[in-house]
């Protein structure tokens, strides 16, 4: 497994552990606030990704079903 450096104890353990097991420290490589980021920016593509539908698809056939009435 790859071994990193933990920033706390400059110990040599694994990439993916959640706490270093030396010191304690917890998250030593902050793969949670990453995991965070990405699904921040999923979800930013996701409502970015629903409004341009909306403007493309949804308005027209909202502007055709209001002027039908
Ligand atoms: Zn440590």
């Amino acid at each position: 497994m790859p071994l990193a450096q933990c920033p706390i104890c400059e110990k040599s353990i694994s990439k993916r552990a959640y706490a270093c097991p030396n010191c304690g420290e917890p998250d030593p490589f902050n793969s949670k606030v990453k995991f965070k980021a990405l699904s921040y920016i999923f979800w930013i593509a996701v409502i970015v990704g629903g409004v341009y539908a909306f403007w493309t698809y949804g308005l027209p056939l909202l502007i055709d079903f209001v002027h039908d009435i």
